[in-house]
């Protein structure tokens, strides 16, 4: 599902080149769970964005879904992203002035806005928020937040999410039924990569892999 080979990414910076990524080779087959885990700055965030199509790596081949992503178009790769995966962030990045519901059904594919409506009501109301279809994110718990943002991620139906520290903003409580959702997407032959800094989130994987300075040292 994922494939990268040795892929590089320096930032060219006011103070000189900064080497996010030195050279990483990762496999994740379909179906997979994996956690990514490392010090701040290690480049967790680089190689996630970079998995998902939102950043271009510095050298290094990128294969996503059996794509070459590297060769596509730019609205090839935004295809893929709709299409095939889904993101979960640490902020939500939900749209404040538009209600829950809204924010699901502003991720669907050009074309698939009624079954997205249809789908993202259905999601909405498996992971306990029916009751706030209407409601907009200010008026959610931030647990509520990232469930909706799950559901956002799942409402193309994607077989890969991408998750960067999801249950960092959350109590206990919440990161856990987070997870619950990350893991039943994985029972259901989804492949997750979960950047975390977090024990317990990193337990739900079937494998880690450890980042320092850019490279993987483990995993
Ligand atoms: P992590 O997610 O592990 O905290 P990041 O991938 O965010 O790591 O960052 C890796 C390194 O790249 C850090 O030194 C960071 O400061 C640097 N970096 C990340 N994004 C940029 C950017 N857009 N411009 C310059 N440097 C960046």
């Amino acid at each position: 599902m994922i494939h990268l080979e040795n892929v590089t990414k320096t930032y060219a910076t006011t103070d000189g080149p900064v080497h996010a990524l030195s050279g990483v080779t990762l496999d994740v087959a379909p179906g997979e769970f994996v956690a990514v885990r490392g010090p701040s700055g290690c480049g967790k965030s680089t190689l996630l964005m970079i998995t998902g199509a939102m950043a271009t790596p510095s050298s290094g081949r990128v294969g996503v879904a059996g794509e070459n992503v590297l060769a596509m178009s730019g609205a090839a790769r935004a295809r893929l992203r709709a299409e095939k995966i889904g993101f979960v962030f640490q902020m939500f990045h939900l749209l404040p002035y538009l209600t829950v519901l809204e924010n699901v059904v502003a991720a669907a594919v050009s074309g698939r806005e009624a079954a997205a409506k249809r789908r993202g009501r259905e999601l909405l109301e498996r992971f306990q928020l029916g009751p706030r279809l209407r409601h907009r994110p200010a008026e959610l718990s931030t647990g509520e937040r990232q469930r909706v943002a799950v559901a956002r991620a799942l409402v193309n139906q994607p077989r890969l999410i991408l998750a960067d520290e999801p249950t960092g903003n959350l109590d206990p409580d919440s990161a856990s039924a987070v997870l619950d959702l990350l893991a039943d997407f994985h029972c259901q032959g989804g492949t997750v990569l979960l950047v975390t800094h977090q024990e317990a989130a990193a337990e739900r994987a079937q494998r880690t892999i450890s980042l320092r300075e850019g490279g993987i040292v483990s995993g």
